[in-house]
């Protein structure tokens, strides 16, 4: 089969391997769409400083089809579609097949296609949409139309949020967050602050405000965002050092709460996997939404290019998957 394995920062190999055979516990999966994740990205272009070349610990957001089960896994047999958290060994699911340990697997409910059924990513913006205090009524506002942001603004109107706004600075992003159900999309590099919360909020400010863009700025964007006294979640991955302006802080009072994966509850595997069990439900509730958000979908060999796409044009795309069978992602 082959594997893609990352050479050194931003240089791809897809290099020939044997297929893995499952253990009693196992399952082997042909892999069908892996999400191209900004860790991904971050490991791929030299930024994650834990790294070490060459690597294979790429890919974690993995679904396909049971090829064969080991002798005591009882929940999925061969032929069912499945998606995963993560694949064994954490980050390893660019390659033709994949194993996993049987509890991490999930059966894909009916009608979700390979390409948007990734239980990984839906585990983590479960967590944010459900670990939010929203109050039935209140305006929420989401800096950054990422795949992230965007299902997260799906998701707070599902929790009861009353209006629902995004911001973001690519203008293709603020469209297709609008045809996806948001109140108002707004530019924040053209005074879309202002305008997002004369629009919505009546001038007062946004309620709660969910920072997912996890770049310099996202959370001072969100302090000016905010109502007095409202609450910002930071969700989005900030991996660099970052300057902010907390002066802002002592006049607005906001209060402040991680939303991402590691608090308030125990960072048990057991709650990773019920989260992801809840993001496949609420994606075939019809809930999150992936039409337009997951558009890069293509074959294993072009995966130097949509990483690339990533990175430099986010104009032209919010999300690539990734499908090694021919023909790509089903
Ligand atoms: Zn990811």
């Amino acid at each position: 089969m082959r594997k893609v394995i990352c050479v050194e920062p931003n240089r791809l190999e897809i290099v020939e391997a044997e297929i893995p055979k499952p253990s009693p516990t196992q399952v082997l999966i042909e892999t069908r769409a892996v999400g191209l994740c900004s860790t991904d990205l971050y490991v791929m272009t030299g930024k994650d400083s834990d790294a070490t070349y060459p690597t294979e610990l790429i890919g974690h957001e993995p679904n396909g089809v049971v090829v064969e089960v080991g002798s005591e896994v009882t929940r999925v047999k061969p032929g069912d579609r499945v998606s995963t958290l993560w694949a064994l060994g954490g980050f390893m699911a660019y390659a033709d097949y994949y194993l996993q340990e049987e509890p991490y697997v999930y059966p894909m409910p009916e009608g979700i296609p390979f390409a948007y059924g990734l239980a990984e990513p839906l585990a983590a913006i479960s967590r944010c949409v459900f670990g939010a205090d929203i109050q039935p009524g209140d305006a929420v506002c989401v800096v950054g139309a990422g795949y992230f942001g965007q299902l997260i603004a799906q998701g707070v109107r599902y929790r009861g949020a009353f209006r629902v706004g995004i911001v973001d600075r690519v203008p293709e992003r603020l469209a297709i967050a609008r045809r996806r159900g948001a109140d108002g999309a707004y530019n924040v590099a053209e005074g879309g602050i202002e305008q997002a919360k004369a629009e919505l909020t009546g001038g007062e400010g946004f309620d709660v405000v969910i920072e997912a863009a996890g770049v310099q700025g996202g959370i001072d964007t969100a302090t000016e965002l905010l109502r007095h006294a409202g609450t910002i979640y930071v969700y989005g991955l900030h991996v660099r050092e970052e300057t902010i302006n907390v002066k802002a802080w002592h006049y607005k009072s906001p209060r402040i709460q991680n939303n991402h994966w590691m608090y308030p509850v125990p960072f048990t595997t057991e709650r990773w996997l019920r989260l992801g069990a809840i993001g496949l439900d609420m994606m075939a509730r019809g809930v999150y939404r992936c039409e337009e958000i997951i558009t890069g979908i293509t074959g294993v060999e072009e995966i130097a290019r949509a990483v690339d796409t990533m990175l430099h044009h986010p104009d032209q795309i919010v999300k690539a998957v990734i499908g090694p069978k021919a023909g790509g992602v089903e």
